[in-house]
């Protein structure tokens, strides 16, 4: 199997390789990174990569490309049968694009995508798009043999993040590196804060209705802090199907790369410790019930959200701003976003450039 993995550098590219030793029939032939040349360079050599691509830099060597075109054309080649789509952000949203309506198989880490063009990829996407998400890839394992009318809701678990108990005049104190401590995932540090201000989970949910085309009606969120049951499905008839595994990112990553096969890979812990759900407090559903509300309100209003978002969370890691900062200014702005045309890509692109243009708007009239 040759892959093409986008986001090389990071987490979802560290998990993917690390599967190479268990799987050698796993052969990654071009990677991408935005502007860690040394390490896209190391991760060529280390595993004998045909190509590199390193697409927030110009560069141009023997080792590395930044040439998007050719980074295309490799890709879309029959020297590539599967996409392991890691890369964080928006700027590769049209590559993305430009991929799945090729029909070439992509398995899907990149959430800001999916929710920011969603009326976009909803008309494009066939069978091709495998989600890795591990909520999503749990929810698509068990909805895969059912049909829609089935389907009565489908539940994203939460673990919370840290700070899930603490108070808002704690929450205040709160340190970069205290937000960058998941207690159950290992991640980037974007998805990571955005963990933390359950954000994240919001985004999910939008996630879900574009990966899954279910109304927002029929999702729900539930803290479960053990983070072991990624996603319950209710069905028609009252009884729930869940499904249960350890939190490691090779699990989503080595189903959607061999799916529909399903590859022995056994990580031997106890699946039987008390498991705890409950519903999400209310203090700390502001952010979802935000992102449910984009949801409903679409017209750019998602991609909107996604814009500014990740320039509070650059801001917040920066030391910029409170961490409590990130909820507040996100909740204020929306009141003012305004509408977009999102079945077209460059307003889409507006309104994520918008969405980070409010943010610093905000925050100009804050420190006056
Ligand atoms: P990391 O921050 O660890 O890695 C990001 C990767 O994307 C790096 O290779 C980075 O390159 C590259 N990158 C950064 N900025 C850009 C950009 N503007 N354009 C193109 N590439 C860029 O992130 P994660 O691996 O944690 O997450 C990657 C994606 O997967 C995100 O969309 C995230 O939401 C999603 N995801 C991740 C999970 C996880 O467990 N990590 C779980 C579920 C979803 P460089 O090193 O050169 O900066
Ligand atoms: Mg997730």
């Amino acid at each position: 199997m040759k892959v093409f993995v986008f986001g090389a550098t990071g987490s979802i590219g560290k998990n993917f390789f690390s599967l190479l030793k268990y799987f050698p029939e796993i052969k990654p032939v071009g990677i991408q990174a935005h502007k860690n040349e040394k390490k896209l360079i190391k991760i060529k050599r280390k595993y004998h990569i045909k190509k590199a691509f390193l697409t927030g830099e110009r560069v141009e060597s023997k080792e590395i490309s930044s040439n998007k075109e050719n980074l295309l054309e490799f890709v879309m080649s029959k020297q590539v049968d599967v996409v392991l789509f890691g890369a964080s952000g928006t700027e590769l949203a049209d590559i993305f694009i430009e991929i799945l309506s090729s029909g070439k198989k992509i398995c899907m880490a990149n959430k800001e995508i999916i929710i920011a063009f969603g009326e976009i990829i909803k008309k494009k996407k066939g069978n091709n798009l495998l989600p890795v998400d591990s909520e999503h890839s749990s929810i698509f394992r068990i909805i895969k043999n059912l049909e829609k009318k089935e389907i009565k809701k489908i539940f994203l678990t939460a673990s919370g993040g840290p700070f899930y108990n603490l108070k808002k005049t704690e929450l205040k104190k709160i340190k970069k590196e205290e937000a960058l401590k998941h207690p159950r995932w290992k991640m980037g540090e974007k998805i990571t804060v955005d963990s933390a201000t359950l954000i994240n989970k919001g985004f999910e949910v939008i996630e879900t209705h574009y990966l899954f085309d279910i109304e927002p009606e029929r999702i729900d969120v539930l803290y479960h802090p053990e983070s072991k049951v990624h996603g319950i499905v209710l069905l028609k008839d009252g009884t729930y199907i869940s499904h249960i595994g350890e939190t490691d990112m090779r699990i989503p990553i080595l189903y959607a790369l061999f799916y529909p096969e399903q590859r022995e890979f056994r990580i031997r812990k106890k699946f039987y410790e008390n498991l705890n759900f409950s519903e999400i407090k209310k203090e700390k559903r502001k952010l979802i019930d935000l992102c449910f509300k984009a949801l409903k309100d679409k017209k750019g209003k998602p991609a909107f959200l996604i814009g500014a978002d990740e320039a509070l969370v650059n801001l917040f890691l920066k030391g910029k701003i409170l961490f409590t900062d990130i909820e507040k200014i996100l909740l204020k702005i929306y009141k003012k976003a305004p509408e977009f045309n999102d079945e077209k890509f460059e307003e889409v692109k507006k309104a994520i450039e918008t969405g980070k243009k409010y943010v610093y708007e905000e925050l100009k009239w804050f420190s006056q």
